[in-house]
C-alpha cells in the first residue's frame, strides 16, 4: 500500500478520499487554490500546498504545479477526483512519466473512452449493446449522410465525438433539416472541443439513464456493483441519483452488468469505472464511459457494502479486489439529492457566506461535504456543495428517511436547492419510481414561479 497520495482535487470529493486515506491508513496531502484555504479537508491535512489563484486554469488544472507538489511531498500516488483533471489523458500521462502511480486507468483506456466514437466502437467491439447510427465518424458526402440517416431511422442525433457535460448535440427530426444540422453541430464542436468529428444515434424519445458501476484490478479481475437510476436530470445535469433502479428486473441488470465486466477485462481496464446506458423498453444502448469516481458514487456504496473510494486506492496500489462477483449482494435503497448552491427553482448561483449550517442525522443518513458553519462558498467553482445520501431496506423508507433529512436540514446565508428536493420527495410519479429523462425538466416547467 501507498504511504502517501496527493488529492488533486477541491471540495466534499477532495474530503471524501481524505478519509478514505485515513481508513487506509495512507497520508494525504490535499491541494488547494487561494480561494479554498479555508476548506474542512485542507485545515483537517497533515499536508496541505497551495497551488494557485483561485482560477481553475491556473490551479487544479495546473498539471505542473500538482505534480510538483507530488514531488516536494513525496507523494507516491495522485487521486484525481470527479472533473478537473480526472479525465485528461495528458495529465495521466504526465503523472506517470513523472514516477507516480495514476490512480484510475491507463492513459490509453482513458483516451479511447474520451472520444465517444472510439469508445463506441471499442463497445461494439466487446459485445454491449450500443444506440445505433453511423459506424463512427459521419463522412463529408450529403448524399451518404442522408442514406445513414434514413437507414437509422428519425428522430436522429448528431453528438460531437469530443463532446461533454452535455454540450454539442442536436437533434434532427426530419430530412430538410439534417445537412444543416450537421454542419452547424461540426462547427461548434471544432471551435468548442477542438475535434470536428460528429456522429449520428438514434434519438431515443424516452429513455431511462441507467449506469452500471464497475472496478477492476491489474490481474484482470472485474465485478460490477449493479446499477444507478440517474434520470431525475435538469440540462443533462444529474440531480437526483438512487440505487437499484425502480422497476428493472435483477436479471436484466446482472446481463449488462456482466458485458460491461467483460468488456473491462476485453480493453485490460483498472480501477473504477461507469458505463452509462439509455434504457427504453427493456433495452439497454450504451452512451458513453466515465473512466473515474462520479459524484453519485455513494448510493452504490450503500446498498453494496463496497468503499470505492478504498477500492480505488487498494487497485492502484497493485492490490487484487477484495471481493468476487458472488460476494456482492444488493440490500435495501439508497437516494441521493446534491446540493447545490443555488435558487432552488431558478437556478441562478448562490455562493456566499454560510451563516447557518445544520445537518440532519439519524439511522440510515449519511451527508458528504466540506461545508461548515460560517464557510464561505466560493464563487469561482461548481455549484455542488455536498450530497444527502440515505438508505433504507425499501424504496419506500428511503423515500420517508430523505424526506425527514431535508426536513431537519437548515442552511442559511446562501440559496440552495434544497427545497427543490423537498417538493421532489413526495411528488406522486417520483414517489412511483421509473420517471424518465425528461420528467424533472417538464415537471419544472409546470411548477414555474
Ligand atoms: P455528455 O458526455 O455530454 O454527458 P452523453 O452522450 O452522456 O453526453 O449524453 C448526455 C445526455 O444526452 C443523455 O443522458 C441523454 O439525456 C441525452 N442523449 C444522448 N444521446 C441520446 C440519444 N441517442 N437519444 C436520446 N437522448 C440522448
Amino acid at each position: 500500500m501507498f504511504k502517501k497520495i496527493l488529492v488533486a482535487n477541491r471540495g466534499e470529493i477532495a474530503l471524501r478520499i481524505q478519509r478514505a486515506c485515513r481508513e487506509l491508513g495512507v497520508k494525504a496531502v490535499m491541494v488547494y487554490s487561494e480561494a479554498d484555504k479555508d476548506a474542512k479537508y485542507v485545515k483537517l491535512a497533515e499536508e496541505a500546498v497551495c497551488i494557485g489563484p483561485a482560477a481553475s486554469s491556473l490551479s487544479y488544472l495546473n498539471m505542473p504545479a500538482i505534480i510538483s507538489a507530488a514531488e516536494v511531498t513525496d507523494a507516491e500516488a495522485i487521486h484525481p477526483g470527479y472533473g478537473f483533471l480526472s479525465e485528461n489523458a495528458d495529465f495521466a500521462e504526465r503523472v506517470e512519466k513523472s514516477g507516480f502511480q495514476f490512480i484510475g486507468p491507463t492513459p490509453d483506456s482513458i483516451r479511447i473512452m474520451g472520444d465517444k466514437v472510439s469508445a463506441k466502437q471499442a463497445m461494439i467491439r466487446a459485445g454491449v449493446p450500443c444506440v445505433p447510427g453511423s459506424e463512427g465518424e459521419l463522412p463529408d458526402d450529403p448524399v451518404q449522410i442522408r442514406r445513414i440517416a434514413k437507414s437509422v431511422g428519425y428522430p436522429v442525433i448528431i453528438k460531437a465525438a469530443g463532446g461533454g457535460g452535455g454540450r454539442g448535440m442536436r437533434v434532427v427530426h426530419t430530412e430538410a433539416a439534417l445537412i444543416n444540422a450537421v454542419q452547424m453541430t461540426k462547427a461548434e464542436a471544432g471551435a468548442a472541443f477542438n475535434n470536428p468529428a460528429v456522429y449520428m444515434e438514434k434519438f431515443l424519445q424516452n429513455p431511462r439513464h441507467i449506469e452500471i458501476q464497475i472496478l477492476a484490478d491489474k490481474h484482470k479481475n472485474a465485478v460490477y456493483l449493479g446499477e444507478r437510476d440517474c434520470s431525475m436530470q435538469r440540462r443533462h445535469q444529474k440531480v437526483i441519483e438512487e440505487a437499484p433502479a425502480p422497476g428493472i428486473p435483477r436479471k436484466l441488470i446482472d446481463k449488462i452488468g456482466e458485458r460491461c465486466v467483460a468488456a473491462c477485462k476485453k480493453i485490460n481496464y483498472r480501477g473504477a469505472g461507469t458505463f452509462e446506458f439509455l434504457y427504453e423498453n427493456g433495452e439497454f444502448y450504451f452512451i458513453e464511459m466515465n473512466t473515474r469516481v462520479q459524484v453519485e458514487h455513494p448510493v452504490t456504496e450503500w446498498v453494496t457494502g463496497v468503499d470505492i473510494v478504498k477500492t480505488q486506492i487498494m487497485v492502484a496500489a497493485g492490490e487484487k479486489l477484495p471481493f468476487t462477483q458472488r460476494q456482492i449482494e444488493i440490500r435495501g435503497h439508497a437516494i441521493e439529492c446534491r446540493i447545490n448552491a443555488e435558487d432552488a427553482f431558478k437556478f441562478t448561483p448562490s455562493p456566499g457566506r454560510v451563516t447557518s449550517w445544520h445537518m440532519p442525522g439519524g439511522p440510515g443518513v449519511r451527508v458528504d461535504s466540506h461545508v461548515y458553519n460560517n464557510y464561505f462558498v466560493p464563487p469561482n467553482y461548481d455549484s455542488m456543495i455536498g450530497k444527502l445520501i440515505v438508505h433504507g431496506d425499501t424504496r419506500e423508507q428511503a423515500l420517508a428517511r430523505m424526506q425527514t433529512a431535508l426536513n431537519e436540514t437548515v442552511i442559511e446565508g446562501i440559496s440552495t436547492n434544497i427545497p427543490l428536493h423537498r417538493e421532489l420527495m413526495v411528488d406522486a410519479k417520483f414517489m412511483q419510481g421509473g420517471t424518465n429523462i425528461h420528467y424533472l425538466e417538464h415537471w419544472l416547467s409546470q411548477h414555474k414561479r
